[in-house]
């Protein structure tokens, strides 16, 4: 880092602020990188990848095509997505070993072949355990999974990425992102009583909006920082997700270190302070935005329903509840997740809990508790808060992501009945958790979930209002109360890490041929080194072209590790231009109309390869390798718009896919959608046009320029197949 950073700071010349510190002395080049906030991409080398289990399929399958014999960069494997809650812990997670078991099987021995941590079902959320294992200050990680930013916590800089992103630093290929703007948020004064450090990002988010953090990294900084626990800040960095930001962070303090400490990296701790000033802001630096909270004044909040971003502080919730006519009925409160779940976290709803108890009442609402790891879960069940937490009435769920993701067989409403739930989680867009559109989900702190479950209505401001003890006698609630960290330390429960074994080369990856949910890549062919002549065109796309549209998720994502039937998914949601209608196209061969993906297997069948027409931003939306994976599978070879979002426009490169710019947009009208056209390929070179002849079914041929924005290593890619083929070409030779 040192050396990296003093080569960048000669360069810059000016104070720098902590994230650009970490980013900075990440850079693959220091010495010739364009460093522009907000305009440069940056190539940058992550110090470790993680990915949890959904994502993580078709990641290792990409990785294992470029026939590599073990992953570049330190990479860790998660099982927490696929595990639904219904009755509780132990027996949800025995269903799902078995509903899952050939995921599972597949990740535990590709895993084990190239030297990855797999941490089995049952072990925790992905984005705590990291917090407890991998974490440190000053280093660059990237996973597949938004909430990545949790290690923020401890200092780094975590970004959530797509499995094409891990992909490429698993193989040893930089990471290239925007060099972010960075939103300073100063916190000063200090939180007490009722108000967590949930509330500060309750807060961010309502300032900031769901599209405000967008580009940046959100720098947390000031004295008010010291005041927090290194979890807390993990919990507001989490929850960053929520605002767009790229990620979030905090400086290195002694709360940092105390947690290093708690979970035996103390010489972590000790390494980092020796670098102390290197881990935070430079006196002076300057931020894109700066926004101040001071947090003697913050009070606890609640956002939602339906958006993260709808911040409503505790005195003004009843009242909002009324005016907008949300389901006053608290149905369930849920607390947990990789959002909220430290020792502290669940020791302060415990407390609650006590006291509730201790006046001889107990949850109204349904309640249920989801430890974020199963240290966690073992710490807290040595030390009393488990406990304490099942007498209130809780159901203790399994060590994973569960009613998060929608992974909830809920059954105490109907479909489509209004309802309100609340959850110290981070997302609550419309169905997220349970499918069912009409579920207003709130999040807030766990404090608060508690106190308004104990009551059982959104109506209750444990602030100001009493409950009835059980005799009918008012009382207040005391204020939470919980430590950081366990005095005992941590009980590390049950052993649920596999290592990488020695002998790897004698390990078999397990995936059966007849399986629906997985299949082995197969390597995609080289260019032929001809220009392509005579291409139907599958689709001239109309509009808003999202990855959403191109490979739609929901249902879908049960293949995302089988290529070939999610391919099945391929562009049914692009409108065409020659109808109006998604998924209508016309088989250029039979004059039939089909689906896309139905006719695209049509020519890939006859041989014929094809191209794809697209209007401006062609791709936008989240970065979903499954979106360019896809068309090469089915046969085609360019995808030609006005303009790319960048992130797509690197994938379909990665994936040997030519994707195209009109350079006159004008010729996207001229376009119809049954005209053939031929890509001279052969005149493809770094900054040079390639021509494209138009044939339409009547009238004369005309030619237009296209654009592209290959330099030479990215034009390997075409020329071999895919990024990952010229890896694998590279590590052969
Ligand atoms: Fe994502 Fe929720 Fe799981 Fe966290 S608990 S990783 S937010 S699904």
């Amino acid at each position: 880092m040192s050396e990296n950073l003093s080569i960048v700071r000669s360069r810059l010349n000016r104070p720098l602020t902590y994230a650009e510190k970490v980013l900075y002395s990440h850079l693959d080049d220091p010495h010739g990188q364009d460093i522009q906030r907000g305009k440069s991409y940056l190539k940058l080398r992550p110090d470790r990848v993680a990915c949890q289990d959904a994502t993580a399929q078709m990641a290792i399958l990409q990785f294992m095509s470029a026939n590599l014999p073990s992953v570049a960069t330190p990479t860790t494997v998660h099982c927490d997505h696929l595990i639904e809650a219904l009755e509780g812990g132990d027996q949800d997670l025995a269903r799902a070993v078995d509903t899952n078991k050939e995921v599972y099987n597949f990740l535990s021995t590709s895993c084990a072949k190239y030297n990855i941590g797999f941490w089995k079902p049952g072990s925790g959320i992905i984005h705590q355990i990291v917090l407890e294992n991998y974490a440190f200050p000053g280093g660059l990680m990237i996973g597949t999974d938004s909430h990545t930013p949790n290690a923020g916590g401890l200092g780094m800089c975590a970004v959530g990425v797509g499995g094409a992103d891990a992909v490429d630093v698993m193989a040893n290929l930089p990471w290239e992102v925007k060099a972010p703007k960075i939103i300073g948020v100063k916190l000063t004064g200090e939180m007490s009583g009722w108000t967590a450090p949930k509330d500060i990002i309750l807060k961010v988010a309502g300032i900031l909006t769901v599209k405000g953090g967008t580009g940046a990294i959100v720098e947390y900084h000031g004295p008010g920082v010291d005041s927090l626990s290194s979890t807390g800040m993990g919990t507001i960095c989490n929850m960053g997700a929520e605002i767009g930001a790229t990620t979030s962070m905090f400086p290195f303090n002694d709360r940092m270190y105390d947690y290093l400490a708690a979970t035996k990296r103390k010489q972590i701790g000790d390494f980092a302070r020796t670098y102390a000033a290197e881990l935070r802001e430079d006196k002076g630096a300057e931020y894109d935005e700066l926004i101040e909270i001071n947090l003697s004044e913050l009070e606890p909040h609640i956002n939602g329903p339906f958006t993260p971003d709808l911040a409503t502080p505790i005195s003004k919730f009843k009242d909002a509840v009324e005016a907008n006519k949300w389901p006053e009925e608290l149905k369930v409160g849920l607390i947990g997740s990789c959002t909220n779940s430290s020792y502290e976290d669940m020791s302060r709803a415990a407390s609650i809990a006590r006291d509730a108890l201790d006046h001889g009442v107990k949850a109204k609402s349904m309640f249920t508790v989801t430890p974020g790891s199963e240290q966690i879960r073992a710490t807290i069940e040595r030390d009393g808060q488990l406990e304490t937490l099942e007498q209130f009435g809780g159901m203790v769920l399994a060590n994973a992501c569960g009613p998060c993701i929608g992974q909830w067989d809920r059954r105490d409403v109907k479909k489509g009945e209004a309802n309100s739930i609340l959850s110290s989680y981070n997302r609550n867009f419309t169905g997220r958790n349970d499918a069912n559109p009409a579920t207003h989900s709130f999040v807030t702190s766990p404090d608060l979930v508690v106190a308004l479950t104990l009551a059982g209505t959104l109506k209750f401001n444990p602030l100001t209002d009493t409950l009835k003890d059980k005799d009918g006698n008012d009382w207040k609630l005391s204020p939470p109360t919980g430590d950081g960290l366990p005095a005992n330390g941590y009980d590390p429960g049950r052993d649920t890490y596999q290592a990488p074994p020695q002998d790897r080369a004698s390990v078999n990856v397990l995936v059966s041929p007849e399986s629906d949910r997985l299949q082995i890549l197969e390597g995609f062919q080289k260019w032929d080194g001809q220009d392509a002549t005579d291409l139907p065109l599958l689709i001239k796309c109309q509009g808003k072209t999202t990855t959403d549209h191109i490979s739609m998720a929901g249902p879908w994502l049960k293949y995302r590790g089988h290529l070939d039937n999610i391919s099945n998914n391929m562009l049914i949601g692009a409108i065409n231009a020659a109808n109006g209608e998604a998924n209508k196209v016309k088989n250029q061969t039979t004059g039939e109309i089909g689906s896309v993906p139905g006719t695209a297997r049509d020519y890939k069948k006859k041989g014929i390869r094809w191209a794809v027409i697209g209007d401006w931003n062609y791709g936008e939306g989240s970065s979903r390798e499954h979106a360019a994976l896809e068309p090469r599978h089915l046969g085609g070879l360019a995808i030609i718009t006005r303009s790319f979002a960048r992130i797509h426009e690197t994938n379909l490169k990665k994936q040997g896919m030519l994707p195209l710019t009109f350079a006159d947009p004008a010729d996207y009208d001229k376009i119809n959608p049954d005209d053939k056209v031929d890509i001279m390929c052969t005149e493809l070179a770094v900054g040079e046009p390639v021509t494209l002849k138009v044939h339409p079914k009547e009238g004369s041929s005309w030619e237009a320029k296209l654009n592209h924005t290959f330099n030479e290593p990215q034009l390997e890619w075409f020329k071999d197949g895919s990024a990952l083929n010229t890896m694998a070409r590279h590590a052969a030779s």
